[in-house]
């Protein structure tokens, strides 16, 4: 298929307090995403993941190396171009904090990045809010209220929702089910599969736990040291890791044995 993101020779240094040598949280890191499909980063913490999704989304600039969008580098992206690529790569991060503000009620939470891109009227965009929670499986009751009275799980939901808004076509997930207990996480996921597979949405999932990698991605790129360490399809990973790396990492699985059944 067409890659709809590629990351080339991606690398990003950082100063460090009382150091003079620049560390490299992402070292010469390059892959592809496919239209319409999923593609994890999976490490331990501190291996670069969010470093990469940071500059993907283009809200850090590389040291060195380049994000393309559609073909084209996303550093050369202004006015109308970098606003298109703003409404259609949307993030959803761990905490929807990170997205939702607490003092906004959940339709103004969702509704703000239309009205921000001045989408609709007041009318429609209540039409279209109600929609959007209706994609994600809520009820539109949830409009009047807040953040902090919904659950983890619900307040997920409408991060997507809000994410959906403008009609992405990459979803870049960093760590986004990860504080959800595993049911809950389950729900999530089927959720994002089944936006996936009803709107062609190419999701770039950056996760610490494999677990959720086999059940949400169809391409694994594994980081280690701010490396790329290996990069297959889900099937190949979980069967047969090439590397020692992620074998240790596919062994920190909870029943990781039993999947992969080597015992
Ligand atoms: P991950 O998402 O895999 O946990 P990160 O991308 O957040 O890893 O971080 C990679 C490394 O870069 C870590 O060692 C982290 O401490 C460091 N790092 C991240 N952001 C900064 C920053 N703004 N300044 C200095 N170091 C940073």
């Amino acid at each position: 298929g067409e890659n709809i993101i590629t990351v080339g020779n991606l690398t990003k240094e950082f100063h460090l307090p009382r150091r003079k040598e620049m560390f490299k949280a992402v070292d010469d890191v390059s892959f592809s995403l496919k239209r319409g499909t999923t593609l994890a980063i999976v490490g331990e913490s501190g291996s670069g993941k969010s470093t990469v999704a940071n500059m993907v989304l283009r809200l850090l600039e590389p040291t060195s190396g380049t994000v393309s969008y559609e073909g084209d580098d996303i550093s050369t992206f202004s006015g109308r171009r970098l606003l298109d690529f703003r409404r259609h790569v949307q993030p959803v991060f761990q905490n929807p904090y990170g997205s939702l503000d607490p003092m906004y009620s959940i339709y103004r939470s969702i509704e703000e990045p239309l009205r921000i891109h001045g989408i609709g009227n007041r009318k429609s965009r209540v039409t279209r809010v109600k929609e959007l929670l209706d994609m994600v499986k809520l009820p539109s009751s949830v409009m009047g209220r807040y953040p902090n009275e919904l659950s983890g799980g619900q307040r997920q939901r409408i991060a997507i929702a809000r994410a959906m808004a403008l009609d992405p076509d990459v979803i870049v997930c960093d760590e986004a089910v990860s504080a959800l207990d595993v049911l809950v996480q389950d729900q999530v996921l089927r959720l994002l599969n089944d936006l996936q597979a009803e709107k062609g949405l190419s999701y770039l999932f950056i996760t610490h736990d494999l677990a959720v990698v086999r059940q949400i991605a169809d391409e694994v790129v594994v980081m280690q040291h701010g490396r790329l360490v290996e990069h297959a399809t889900t099937d190949e990973v979980f069967d047969h890791p090439r590397q020692q790396y992620t074998r240790d990492l596919l062994e920190a699985i909870p029943g990781g044995h039993l999947q992969l059944g080597i015992d």
